[in-house]
């Protein structure tokens, strides 16, 4: 069975920079992933990936994907990641689909999933009004209303891109200050639909077939629920360690993989890039996942030259 130099789990702007750092330093890399282009693909408008002012986070991500996918040392495949185990000389990787990858090096990169909320009917309601991606779902919501919550830039962009199509927006936050970039607090602001319910939050989601309200912890204006066709959880993201952990890689007390600065886990030959780590302070930005994805492919191509 071929061995490449290196294995990469996640299809987000992590994993495909790692390819292209790989691919240019002729390691044969294996990149695979679930999701084409990961969570970057619900940034409805980027802002700040530096040299282009006006790109959304589905076109960024394509032209990453295009980019890793156009050298030949790079084996792109659409697939989940069973399971992971050490052999003597790298690692072996299951696929869902039956095929066994083997590699010399491994690159997590899988990101973060969103987080829940655990309220009562949250799950029962979760696809029938209730979703985790305000910028994905919002456009089918045009002349109804609906809440986000959250007060991070998930929330704050989803609140503002939902009140360019909803009727109004009940932006629900559980402090008065956002930790979202000021430029959507002062966009979100700006929209006359766009009702702040600060210093309270949801404790239920109300409806029988479909989403019919929220119930506060606090009543809002009289009253403690608030009548809404959607309600857009984003109260952010876990990082996706499960595979990792099972590997022996230890997360640190926040649960995120641990990593040094060259991007190197406690196992040998295994690193770690983008917002699955501890690296870059904790900022899940898209330019620090990339500067991870390539110090990572850096560090194994040290490892691969070193002939460990
Ligand atoms: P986040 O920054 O972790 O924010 C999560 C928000 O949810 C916080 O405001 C938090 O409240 C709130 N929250 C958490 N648990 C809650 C609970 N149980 N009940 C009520 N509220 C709860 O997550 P995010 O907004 O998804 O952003 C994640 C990362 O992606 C960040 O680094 C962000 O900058 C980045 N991002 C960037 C962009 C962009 O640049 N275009 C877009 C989206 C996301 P507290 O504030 O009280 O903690």
């Amino acid at each position: 069975m071929k061995k490449y130099d290196v294995l990469i789990i996640g299809l987000g702007c992590a994993g495909y920079t790692a390819a292209i750092y790989s691919a240019r330093y002729m390691l044969s890399t294996f990149l695979v992933g679930a999701v084409e282009g990961g969570l970057g693909i619900t940034a409805a408008e980027v802002g700040n990936w530096p040299g282009n002012i006006d790109i959304t986070g589905p076109d960024l991500m394509e032209n990453f994907r295009k980019h890793a996918t156009s050298f030949s040392e790079v084996t792109h495949k659409n697939a989940w990641v069973k399971k992971i185990e050490k052999t003597a000389d790298g690692f072996q990787m299951l696929l869902d689909d039956g095929e066994t990858v083997e590699g010399k090096t491994l690159i997590f990169a899988m990101g973060s999933n969103k987080r829940h909320l655990g309220i009562p009917g949250e799950e029962r309601l979760s696809g029938k009004g209730v979703t985790y991606c305000a910028t994905c779902d919002a456009f089918f919501y045009k002349g109804k209303d609906v809440a986000v919550i959250g007060g991070g830039d998930s929330a704050v962009e989803g609140a503002a891109i939902a009140a360019q199509v909803a009727k109004k927006v009940y932006l629900i936050h559980r402090r008065k200050d956002f930790r979202a970039e000021p430029y959507w607090v002062e966009k979100v602001k700006a929209k006359e639909n766009v009702v702040f319910v600060l210093e309270n939050n949801i404790t239920e989601v109300l409806g029988e077939q479909k989403v019919s309200g929220v119930k506060l912890a606090k009543p809002f204006e009289g009253s403690d629920t608030i009548n809404v066709d959607g309600v857009f959880i984003e109260v952010g993201a876990d990082p996706a360690t499960a595979l990792a952990e099972s590997l022996g890689c230890t997360v640190d007390t926040k649960g995120y993989l641990s990593v040094d600065a060259a991007m190197r886990t406690n196992v040998a030959g295994v690193f770690g890039a983008g917002d699955i780590t501890s690296g870059s302070n904790y900022f899940a930005q898209f330019v620090t996942a990339a500067g991870e994805g390539a110090i990572a492919s850096n560090s194994a191509f040290n490892y691969v030259q070193a002939g460990r």
